[in-house]
């Protein structure tokens, strides 16, 4: 029996609804994109968040930086961004040029301001279990997930990747929801099997049909996060085949990829409620 799929764009737009009403009540929202380099691919995501904040009324400010760009300069841009009353939150547009250190950068960002979750005081707090801003790709996944009501809790999640922004977020995600998490990566000996173990499979590699139509157990829930641009088009890291198998599986496009936006214009709102003293920023 073919898995039901889980598509991201309904969700992801009623979240966008929710976002655009609780800004209304709010008042004035600024997000702040830094994008340094002519990089196309980082070009389009920024474009897409312009997009998306407008849609909601959340003010977008879009500062576009030459590949010959200092380190020091974008340090001076971001901590004038961290001192503006009319920005809630600031994302840098990663991957930044080679002589960028990204991690000085990232550190820079004022935490309650980083809406994107990079900043190590916003890793740590997801660490602890007590989350505050958090990567918005993770966050699309498990909205996804119980959006389609799976019970994590006790359930065997593996995750595939350990990437700071997808794949050791979302595995703290589970572990918060008291799945039993296992971490795959490059090194692990047999992949296949360790996937084929798990009742919650997340993939997020950017390597093309890794995961095989057989790998994943018959009934499993299966988050396909891989974006591979290929010249058949857009590609996930599991085999579509896989769905035969499946209980639940995500399309790729159409799955994780909507929610992600959608979850960064919540962390704005987010941003904006611990700056006003609506919600406690620990620390802060
Ligand atoms: P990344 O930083 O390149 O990390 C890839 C991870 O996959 C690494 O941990 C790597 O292991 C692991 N890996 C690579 N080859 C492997 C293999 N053969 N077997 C097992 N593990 C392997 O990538 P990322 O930023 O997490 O992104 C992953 C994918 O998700 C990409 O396709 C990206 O485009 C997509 N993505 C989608 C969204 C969205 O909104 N839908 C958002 C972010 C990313 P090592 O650590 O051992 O090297």
């Amino acid at each position: 029996m073919a898995a039901t799929m889980m598509a991201g764009g309904e969700l992801a737009a009623r979240i966008r609804a929710e976002v655009a009403e609780e800004v209304r009540e709010l008042g004035e929202l600024g997000l702040a994109t830094v994008l340094v380099g002519d990089d196309e691919a980082s070009q389009i995501y920024i474009e897409r968040k312009h997009d998306a904040a407008r849609d909601v009324g959340i003010v977008a400010r879009d500062y576009r930086l030459s590949t010959d760009t200092s380190e020091e300069e974008l340090l001076d841009l971001v901590a004038s961004l961290n001192a503006d009353e009319a920005i809630d939150g600031v994302l840098v547009q990663l991957p930044l040029p080679g002589h960028i250190d990204e991690g000085r950068v990232i550190r820079a960002v004022e935490p309650v301001k980083d809406v994107d979750g990079f900043h190590p005081f916003n890793v740590g707090q997801l660490y602890l279990g007590q989350p505050t801003h958090v990567s918005a790709t993770p966050l699309g996944i498990i909205a996804l997930l119980e959006e389609h009501g799976v019970a994590l809790e006790g359930a065997r999640a593996v995750v595939v990747g350990r990437s700071e922004i997808v794949g050791k977020p979302v595995a703290l995600l589970l572990l918060a929801r008291n799945a039993t998490v296992t971490i795959c990566h490059s090194r692990t000996r047999d992949l296949a099997e360790r996937c084929r173990e798990a009742d919650v499979l997340v993939v997020a590699t950017g390597q093309v049909g890794l995961v095989g139509a057989g790998d994943v157990k018959a009934g499993a829930v299966v988050v396909d996060v891989g974006m591979n641009r290929t010249p058949e088009g857009l590609r996930g890291d599991v085999d579509p085949a896989a769905a035969e198998l499946a209980g639940l599986m995500t399309p790729v496009p159409g799955g994780v990829g909507p929610m992600t936006i959608a979850m960064l214009l919540r962390s704005t709102v987010r941003a904006a409620r611990y700056r006003r003293g609506l919600l406690a920023f620990p620390g802060g």
